[in-house]
């Protein structure tokens, strides 16, 4: 085990040290928690790059007020000045709405700017990359981006070198400070070490899900300890990995110093590798309590990790990992299976029935179309036990 090494094993050790702290602390909690509550939003520094940023990142995917954004001037008084965007965020008007609020502001020096581009398939080449990076760059009034990324990235072939070489162009260009790319897909482990051994001279950061539920992870975990080894900044993504069941829990989980939408930012934070967490925050009150839960240094006890590893186990049946190629293979046709879950989540999980909507829209008839296949052993073969067929007839319920 190297010395980077973290498990849940190594959390729930930490949990019970800190538990210990807690007790004491909770004697009179309301003040203790004023004593161990940092002044700002702490930072961190990114992998290699040397560059300062929060440990909570402003998830942009959310439409902001094109006026007056209250969460984003907010965010930034306390210290949240990442934006994290992308070209597809909000429908195509985050990139607006953001460089509006950097004009308001008047000071672009002041904000972390990191965007991403969504190409699949044959679309996904270097020209396609750059040219839609010099597009998205008026529409955020700003000649450069601290950070560019390829948007879910599912498979090797995209961090070839041709794409490296891209990243080392757009930087000599001064279009980019920074580069590397978000994986929201099951190939992440083969991703993560891929850009291992690639190294942070051309990989500087990647963004990807991850979860409380995904402790007991052992490939993606020895994944994360190589991108830490080599230096590779590690941004965390989906922290809440929402489920329907979700409404239960909140009433449900017990703590004195957080909620459970806290908690589970305070569970990737308590995992040293990470360096940082993006959260969608939709208005006051959410922002509020991230920044509450990021400021406060009182780690989470171990109860609380229990509450959320219990979480994990009994949710299961509701999580879609996006490990397509185990259920999609075993059936014939072109049928999407991670992606109709994933959008159906979108709805379910994250209030967005209109982009779940259009997600699912354009997903061609024989994508979508399941009724007439047998599902059976592609349902076997689903580590979470989810029940396809059930699942995939409430994403067309809902969806289509
Ligand atoms: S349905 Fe199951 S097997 Fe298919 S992608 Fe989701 S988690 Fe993986």
């Amino acid at each position: 085990m190297s010395d980077e090494s973290f498990n849940r094993r190594d959390l729930f050790k930490r949990a019970a040290a800190a538990g210990a702290g807690a007790a004491l602390l909770n004697a009179s909690v309301g003040t203790a928690e004023k004593a161990m509550a940092a002044e700002t939003v702490p930072t961190t520094t990114l992998g290699s790059t040397g560059k300062t940023i929060p440990k909570l990142l402003m998830g942009c995917s959310q439409k902001f007020d094109p006026v007056y954004d209250k969460v984003l001037h907010t965010a930034l008084k306390e210290g949240v000045n990442y934006l994290d965007s992308g070209q597809v965020y909000a429908n195509g008007q985050s990139h607006a709405t953001l460089g509006t609020f950097m004009e308001q502001i008047g000071d672009r020096s002041r904000f972390w700017v990191t965007s991403k581009v969504m190409l699949y398939g044959k679309r996904a080449i270097p020209a396609n990359y750059t040219s839609n990076l010099e597009k998205m760059l008026p529409d955020l009034k700003t000649d450069y981006l601290d950070m560019f990324m390829m948007h879910d990235v599912r498979s090797l072939g995209q961090l070839g070198p041709d794409y490296m070489q891209m990243g080392r162009d757009l930087k000599k260009r001064g279009l980019i400070r920074h580069f590397g790319f978000s994986c929201h897909h099951n190939s992440v482990v083969d991703l993560l070490n891929k850009a291992a051994e690639i190294g942070p001279e051309d990989i500087d950061a990647i963004q990807f899900r991850y979860s409380f539920a995904k402790y007991g992870d052992k490939d993606l975990n020895k994944a994360i300890d190589a991108c830490k080894k080599a230096g590779i900044g590690l941004i965390a993504m989906k922290t809440q990995d929402s489920v329907p069941d979700d409404k239960d829990m909140v009433k449900s989980f017990q703590s004195k110093n957080y909620n459970l939408f806290q908690a589970k930012l305070k569970a990737v934070w308590a995992d040293e590798r990470i360096d940082a967490a993006v959260s969608e925050m939709t208005n006051l009150r959410q922002l509020r309590e991230n920044v509450a839960a990021v400021k406060n240094t009182t780690e989470l006890a171990m109860h609380e990790f229990h509450q959320l590893n219990r979480f994990a186990a009994n949710t299961a049946h509701h999580r879609c990992n996006g490990c397509s190629e185990l259920c999609e293979s075993r059936v014939e046709g072109d049928l999407k299976v991670a992606d109709q879950l994933r959008f159906l989540m979108y709805d379910e999980c994250y209030g967005k029935p209109e982009v779940a909507k259009a997600l699912y829209r354009e997903l061609s008839e024989n994508e979508r179309a399941f009724e007439e296949l047998n599902l059976a052993d592609a349902t076997k073969a689903c580590p979470q036990g989810i029940d396809i067929v059930k699942r995939l007839s409430l994403a067309k319920a809902r969806l289509a």
